[in-house]
């Protein structure tokens, strides 16, 4: 295994500089995750507003309608002050996206990339294709908050606990509590560093991934009862499905439907995790995962999303049937 490539520093620098002027000046600076944001998205945004306002800018924090914030991630310090993106000042200095990985993630907000003065993007995703006027994206950072520290350390704002606990939350989540493979030497690094700060990582944890209503147990059940395994498709495909409305019919919030990939992603005979969430509107959300052999990225990418490449994701219009159809063929000509 070769050693992962260091942050290019000249992107960080000249990030830190546009963010750094924007703060000397007051100017306003508007920041947003992707569309139904993650620990990660959530987490990056927090920290990066809540950094630039202590060093004067004037901050608005948001995320893409629908502006509903999964409980799991309502407690994270500064959640309480993110705005409604149909409150958002007319004239936007500065534009910061957290780890969206095209314009398309940014939903009704990817307009202020053109209408700001200066737009940033901050990412991690091996799909982004580049975007923004000035880009901090590395697909070799375990996640974008690694991003957002190096940012804030650029920018001489010292971590403290609240920080620290919405950079962790970030960590934690997209390393898999650092059991994946994007997991690092300086992943475990900057982990210790939040640590000291005296956050507590295992109440964090617990919020995250340990934390869901009874109803989730009924949910699970009846969506792992219907998980279908067929061997012969790429290196392995199991697959089930949910619908927002399932998820209501079990008295839960629609958010509780992301975790069922984490138990799929489990079985052994199959290389890749496949849970298709049935939307209102009846197009599907597709969640994947791998288990090493199959590029992900390249996959979601030729289906119109994009992810990284053990994990990514898309959206489908056609039927469940259609959208099986089209992502067995794309699989088989992944391998
Ligand atoms: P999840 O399955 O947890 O929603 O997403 C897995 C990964 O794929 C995340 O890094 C997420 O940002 C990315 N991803 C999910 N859906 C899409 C999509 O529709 N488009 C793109 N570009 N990336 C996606
Ligand atoms: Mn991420």
């Amino acid at each position: 295994m070769t050693a992962p490539a260091p942050t290019p520093i000249a992107a960080v620098q000249a990030a830190v500089r546009v963010l750094a002027d924007a703060a000397d000046a007051g100017a306003t600076v508007v920041l947003s995750g992707h569309v139904q944001p993650d620990a990660d998205a959530l987490g990056s945004t927090l920290a990066l507003a809540e950094g630039l306002r202590r060093r004067g800018a004037t901050v608005v924090a948001t995320f893409p309608e629908p502006f509903t914030l999964p409980s799991s991630l309502g407690w994270l310090p500064g959640a309480d002050r993110l705005v409604h993106p149909g409150g958002l000042p007319a004239q936007v200095d500065v534009f910061v996206s957290l780890d969206a990985a095209s314009t398309g993630r940014l939903g009704g907000l990817a307009g202020l990339l053109g209408s700001a003065g200066c737009s940033v993007v901050v990412d991690h995703h091996a799909s982004n294709p580049g975007f923004g006027e000035v880009r901090l994206v590395d697909p070799h950072a375990a996640a974008t908050v690694v991003l957002v520290a190096d940012l804030l350390a650029g920018l001489g704002v010292e971590l403290d606990e609240q920080l620290a606990t919405c950079l962790y939350a970030g960590l934690a989540a997209d390393t898999g509590s650092f059991r994946f493979g994007n997991t690092a030497p300086g992943t475990h690094e900057l982990a210790a560093r939040l640590l000291r700060t005296g956050i507590d990582h295992a109440a964090i944890s617990q919020r995250l991934f340990d934390t869901a209503p009874f109803g989730w147990l009924g949910l699970l059940s009846a969506v792992t009862g219907r998980a279908t395994l067929e061997r012969e498709v790429g290196a392995g495909i199991v697959w089930t499905w949910s619908t927002t409305a399932e998820a209501r019919d079990h008295g839960l919030a629609t958010d509780q439907l992301e975790a069922l990939v984490d138990v799929v992603r489990a079985t052994a005979e199959a290389d890749v995790a496949c849970v298709f969430k049935g939307q209102d509107d009846g197009s599907w959300v597709v969640s994947m995962r791998s288990r090493g052999a199959t590029d992900l990225s390249r996959v979601a990418m030729a289906l119109g999303g994009g992810g990284h490449r053990a994990a990514a994701g898309y959206s489908s219009a056609h039927d469940l049937e259609g959208t099986l159809v089209e992502l067995r063929a794309e699989l088989a000509r992944a391998l």
